[in-house]
Formats: C-alpha cells, sequence, structure tokens
C-alpha cells in the first residue's frame, strides 16, 4: 500500500468511526444473527490474489459490524461496560502502526517506561500505595492467574522447579469471578484445593466462614496460601470486608489478592474510596481500564507489593534476551509468562491526560448516579423488587413473580435492539441486571430501559 493510499483508506477508516460513535444506534444493541450466520456469508477460503481495500471495507461495513453486538451502544447494560473513547482509540491506532514489542527494555524502552509512568499516575490518583509495582496484562483472569502463581511462590518456592506440591488451598467468595478459580486450575492447585467462601445476605464473604474453612484445611494438614476478596463482584457488585480478610490473611500468612478489575476505577473519586479501605495491605491487586475507565480492550492493570515473589516465580531468561542489568531498565517479561508485550499504555497514557482524573471520576459518578435513580424506582414500584443493594452502578430488581416471567421480560426488552440487560441467579431466583458504565449512556437511555421493562410486564 503506498503512503497515498494508506492516506486515503485511513482517512476513511477514521471517517466511519467518527460517524459510529456519533451514532452508534444506528444498529441494533445486539446483533440480530444466528449462529453461524456470518461464517456462511463469507467465503470458506483465503483469497489468492489480494483484494482491493474497497472491497475489503465495503465487506466490514455490509457483513461483519452489523454482525457485532455493540458495547459502544447507549443501551448496553447487560455486562460490565468496556468504555472506549475517542483518546484511547487514537492511542491504540499508533500504538498498531509502532507496532513494537516490550518484553525487554531494550527492546523498547518507551513501551515499559510508559507503562511504569501510567501505573504510576493509576496508583496516585486511585490512593494505592506509591511504591507498589505495577503492569499491565490483557484481562483481569490473566492477572488473576498471576497473583494465584505468586501466592504458590510465596508459599511453596520448590514448586517452580518441582511442580506444585499437593495441598496448597485458595479461598474466594461464591460470589467471585470465575478467573480465581482458574486461575488454582491453571498453576496446579487444583479444583478441590479451591474453596468457595459463603457470602452474607449482602453477597459478601464472611470472614467467619473464611477463618473456619482456614482453620479446618490447616487441622487437616493442608496448607492455605491464597485468599482472593472482590471489591464489586460480578453479579451484584458486592464489597468484600478486606479489614477482616487482611487480617485472616496476614494471621496465616495468605496472600491478599484484591480482585477490583470492575470498581477498581472508582477509587478515582474520593468519596468511593470507603470501598477499599484495607486493600493498601493486599499482596496485590487488578483493576480494568478497559471496563471503566474509557481505555479500549484490552487493558488490565495489576499491582503488587511484592514483584520480587512474582519475578522468582516466572524469571526466566534465554540467552538472546540477556541485557546488562540496570535498575531502570525494568525488563517486564520476568514478572509473568507473556513474553510479547502491546504498547497497552500508550493509550491509557492518552486516556488519562485527556480525561484528567476529574474528568474521569465525574463520568463514574454520573453512572452511579443513573443507577442510584434507576434503583430507587425500583424500590417505589409495588410490581418489582430489587435483589441486592445497589453500591455502584449496578441495578439487580426482579418483577414479582416467577422465574419464567423473568426471563420473558428479558427477552422482550433484548428483542427491540434498543437495550440489552442481562439476567444472574440470587438466592436460587432469577433477577434481571441493569449495568451502567458506558460513556454514551445518558439518563433518557436508563430511562427507557425503565418503559420497555415496563411495557414487557405489562405484556405479561
Ligand atoms: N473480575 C471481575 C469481578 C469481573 O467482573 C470480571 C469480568 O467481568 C473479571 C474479573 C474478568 O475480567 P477479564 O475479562 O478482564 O478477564
Amino acid at each position: 500500500m503506498t503512503p497515498d493510499e494508506f492516506r486515503r483508506y485511513g482517512y476513511q477508516t477514521i471517517d466511519w468511526i467518527a460517524d459510529y460513535l456519533a451514532h452508534p444506534e444506528r444498529y441494533p444493541v445486539l446483533a440480530p444473527v444466528k449462529p453461524g450466520q456470518l461464517t456462511d456469508a463469507l467465503p470458506a477460503s483465503g483469497p489468492e490474489r489480494g483484494e482491493p481495500m474497497e472491497a475489503i471495507l465495503a465487506d466490514f461495513d455490509r457483513l461483519v459490524a452489523p454482525a457485532v453486538t455493540h458495547w459502544n451502544h447507549p443501551g448496553f447494560m447487560a455486562y460490565f461496560a468496556n468504555t472506549g473513547s475517542e483518546p484511547g482509540i487514537l492511542g491504540e491506532l499508533l500504538s498498531a502502526a509502532l507496532n513494537v514489542n516490550g518484553m525487554v527494555w531494550q527492546s523498547s524502552p518507551a513501551v515499559v517506561e510508559l507503562e511504569q509512568v501510567a501505573l504510576r499516575w493509576l496508583r496516585e490518583w486511585t490512593g494505592l500505595p506509591l511504591d507498589w509495582f505495577g503492569l499491565i496484562y490483557d484481562t483481569a483472569s490473566v492477572a488473576s492467574m498471576h497473583a494465584v502463581a505468586a501466592a504458590r511462590e510465596a508459599a511453596d518456592p520448590q514448586s517452580r522447579t518441582r511442580g506444585t506440591s499437593p495441598g496448597l488451598v485458595v479461598y474466594a467468595s461464591g460470589q467471585a469471578h470465575s478467573s480465581i478459580e482458574k486461575g488454582a486450575i491453571a498453576v496446579g492447585i487444583g479444583q478441590d484445593n479451591f474453596r468457595k467462601v459463603p457470602v452474607d445476605a449482602e453477597f459478601r464473604m464472611r470472614p467467619d466462614a473464611l477463618a473456619e474453612m482456614v482453620g479446618r484445611d490447616l487441622a487437616a494438614g493442608l496448607h492455605p496460601c491464597c485468599v482472593c476478596a472482590t471489591v464489586g463482584t460480578t453479579a451484584t457488585t458486592s464489597v468484600d470486608p478486606v479489614p477482616e480478610i487482611a487480617d485472616i490473611a496476614e494471621r496465616h500468612g495468605l496472600w491478599l489478592h484484591v480482585d477490583a478489575a470492575y470498581a477498581g476505577s472508582l477509587m478515582l473519586a474520593p468519596e468511593f474510596r470507603w470501598a477499599f479501605a484495607g486493600c493498601d495491605r493486599a499482596d496485590s491487586l487488578v483493576m480494568n481500564p478497559h471496563k471503566w475507565l474509557l481505555t479500549p480492550m484490552d487493558c488490565s492493570a495489576f499491582f503488587t507489593r511484592r514483584p520480587e515473589v512474582l519475578r522468582s516465580a516466572f524469571s526466566l531468561i534465554p540467552e538472546y534476551l540477556r541485557t546488562a542489568f540496570d535498575p531502570r531498565a525494568v525488563n517486564l517479561m520476568d514478572y509473568g509468562v507473556p513474553l510479547g508485550r502491546r504498547f497497552r499504555a500508550l493509550k491509557l497514557w492518552f486516556v488519562m491526560r485527556y480525561y484528567g482524573r476529574e474528568g474521569l471520576a465525574n463520568l463514574l459518578r454520573a453512572h452511579v448516579a443513573l443507577a442510584q435513580e434507576l434503583a430507587a424506582q425500583v424500590d417505589a414500584d409495588s410490581r418489582f423488587e430489587r435483589t441486592a443493594p445497589t453500591p455502584f452502578s449496578v441495578v439487580c430488581f426482579r418483577y414479582k413473580g416467577t422465574d419464567d416471567q423473568n426471563k420473558r421480560i428479558q427477552e422482550r426488552v433484548n428483542s427491540t435492539g434498543e437495550i440489552f440487560i442481562s439476567g444472574t441467579v440470587l438466592n436460587d431466583r432469577y433477577t434481571l441486571r441493569i449495568a451502567i458504565g458506558n460513556q454514551a449512556t445518558l439518563r433518557s437511555h436508563v430511562q427507557r430501559a425503565w418503559e420497555l421493562i415496563h411495557e414487557a410486564a405489562d405484556a405479561l
């Protein structure tokens, strides 16, 4: 492609993106396609000879975009949002253009140093200890797997050479994200040694139950090594009591990991810091700028107080990557499984500079306020009931009827193409769930969702 052609198609693509972001609601929020429909619309084999860019872009527009579930749509309220933003997209574009690999400092100093700078700013904005170490993984799932691996390393340093010794035990609440259990599977601790700690009536881990489980495991000769507390659980956004969990972790020498994948962004607004009390006593914490900090997928920020443990778990330097030692030349490949490292910090740094802490905090506040208004409306409506507290921007509620009726409401709302909501099971009852977290979502969209839910209930 010549520079002139690149310029032409580049402008065309940016125009497409600008129009799309201005009106994502031109598309139904949920892709109205059947499984296999896109596959069947595309040739079974790739082209022998190159095709014109016009044809590729036209097929993107005609076939691919309509088969997308639109996370940018203001009516997307099903899962925790992926909040993209224009500055984030530009950062991502430049990162693709540079196409560097930050496996060691020398292979791209800017990747390593910007990652350290952006994460230091983030620690400052969130009130996390400044002397912690940070690095970016693709997802919170991978970050948490590394936390479990570090816990294993701290408890059983021989495991790296010998393999995991039997008897290590990991704890998280029954409401924790499945990625914690997957982490235990991945590092060889095993599902049989993963404990789901019971929760209280507000879906928070019960510290008394944790203490009892740890005591029982110790009495049985097992080796408790890690507990994961969640601030902002996936189903209800409940907040585990981190200070009490930290007490137990300290008493028994457990690695304390905090999964704040969704809610962690709220630390930017001081009035939400109550939810993160005790997090400064954690050994590690993960938060996802790609969930609620306007940074496009993928960007998960992992912080640890004990980077040396992560390093001793994973550092394995092939001869061709050995570099002269300089304490400021950090080699991020030493802190985990991935060698290759995309320039993810660039988009985060663009976003942080463009919006500033205050701009980002104000957006989060607006989302929480929209959810609080909806929660009050649910409470005021005798046909509906809330099924969990609403500390942040997710409202869990149900029609006071059968599970089947609630599922029918959800299906009817989602079939409009205007709004996409999800459901979950709480206390054995099907519950509806509205998650607000998209830059484009305004009060009018949340109110429209509530109107559609009413219409669906009327139609039952
Ligand atoms: N932790 C929590 C609390 C989540 O809600 C999620 C996903 O929604 C994850 C972890 C996994 O995030 P990721 O998709 O970045 O792996």
